[in-house]
């Protein structure tokens, strides 16, 4: 059993795999070596066994490539290897209960996955479905989509955090009511769960957006933590920089923690347990 603090642990990363990230999972480790990173998760996109979402996620063909590929790096740099670095494999996934079993029987079950993470990238709409978060604008109806999402994936119970949840206001540029609600719904249900919510590093490499208050960053946005910290202070925080390049593994850091200190909000520590297969189990305790 090993506890860490924030600062030596990034749990969201991309490599070339799925096809709009650069890096091999080894360049990774380096790299995670290179920056004072002791755990250093791949959580590539996940793929589906029908290939849905092909243009932003791994082929469903690649899935034992990069599995193998986290093992052999793992090997490498790991707790037996030449260095002190642990390198935990999972996946960014999109929950849809028809890939239940998919995520719990073959993710965890026959690959031996550490963890899953999600995010909501695609709504789900009665007219259509598929529609990504951050194409075009999206209306107070996709917001109650994207939530109801969210807090599905969240009672799913097969993920270990929630990433990004603050990702609708990349299209829903207003903080009005509804945001305040939806947002409400979201921060109240991680607090039920004891599940860690992410301040996402990535949102601080892209370019600002245009609000109806003026520039400002698409995600994380200050007045979704500024809640959190309001109203929900038992919220477990975490943060990682959702790296697309291997030498952003932990370039977010600062910026993350001075976002997160304006708000009073503390990150969670992360422990990590050996399991009897070999794998790990991972863990996000309050600060
Ligand atoms: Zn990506
Ligand atoms: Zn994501």
């Amino acid at each position: 059993m090993n506890e860490y603090s924030q600062d030596r642990v990034n749990l969201h990363t991309h490599s070339f795999f799925c096809g709009h990230g650069t890096g091999l999972v080894e360049e990774y480790a380096l790299q995670a070596i290179d920056q004072g990173v002791s755990v250093l998760g791949c959580s590539e996109h996940c793929p589906t066994p029908d290939n849905r979402w092909p243009r932003s996620r791994m082929s469903f063909g690649r899935l034992d490539e990069y599995v193998a590929a986290c093992k052999a790096t793992q090997a490498a740099h790991g707790p037996a290897g030449r260095d002190d670095l642990l390198v935990l494999r999972g996946f960014e996934c999109d929950y849809r209960p028809e890939y239940r079993s998919y995520f719990e029987d073959h993710l965890y079950g026959d690959l031996g996955c550490d963890y899953l993470l999600f995010g909501v990238h695609y709504l789900q709409l009665p007219e259509r479905r598929d529609v990504p978060v951050h194409r075009g604008p999206l209306g107070k109806a996709d917001l109650h989509a994207y939530t109801e999402q969210y807090i599905e994936a969240m009672r799913s119970g097969l993920f270990l955090f929630g990433a990004h949840p603050d990702l609708f206001a990349f299209n829903y540029r207003a903080w009005d009511d509804e945001a305040v609600a939806c947002s409400r719904a979201i921060l109240s249900c991680a607090v039920d769960l004891d599940m860690a919510l992410e301040i996402n590093g990535y949102g601080f490499r892209k370019p600002l957006v245009e609000a109806p208050d003026g520039m400002r960053m698409a995600y994380p946005i200050p007045r979704f933590w500024e809640l959190a910290a309001a109203e929900f202070p038992s919220l477990l925080v975490t943060t990682n920089s959702d790296a697309h390049d291997a030498s952003d593994v932990a370039v977010h850091w600062p910026a993350c923690r001075q976002f997160a200190a304006g708000f009073g909000l503390k990150f969670v520590r992360i422990r990590i347990d050996d399991r009897p297969d070999g794998g790990y189990r991972v863990k996000m305790l309050a600060p």
